[in-house]
């Protein structure tokens, strides 16, 4: 969705896999089990996306480091 005028009018674009937090959360009760704790939900800013993000949480950090701005990078884990 548009976050300027709210249309649902879009389509899929590749995007690079790195972006940076927009905002987030950390969170120091179970969502999951097995889920680890604490666990950080960010919102990603994509690059070169002209302004979509997405949802994710990070991995690799420490939750006290994370800061609004912090440069990420998409990985997989299986
Ligand atoms: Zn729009």
């Amino acid at each position: 969705m548009c976050p300027e005028c709210r249309s649902a009018n879009a389509d899929w674009q590749p995007v690079t896999g790195r972006g940076e937090v927009y905002t987030y959360t950390v969170v120091n009760r179970p969502i999951a089990a097995g889920q680890p704790l604490p666990t950080v939900i960010a919102v990603i800013a994509l690059e070169g996306s002209g302004g979509a993000r997405m949802i994710s949480n990070l991995v690799g950090v420490d939750p006290a480091a994370v800061e609004i701005g912090m440069p990420v990078e998409l990985v997989w884990r299986t």
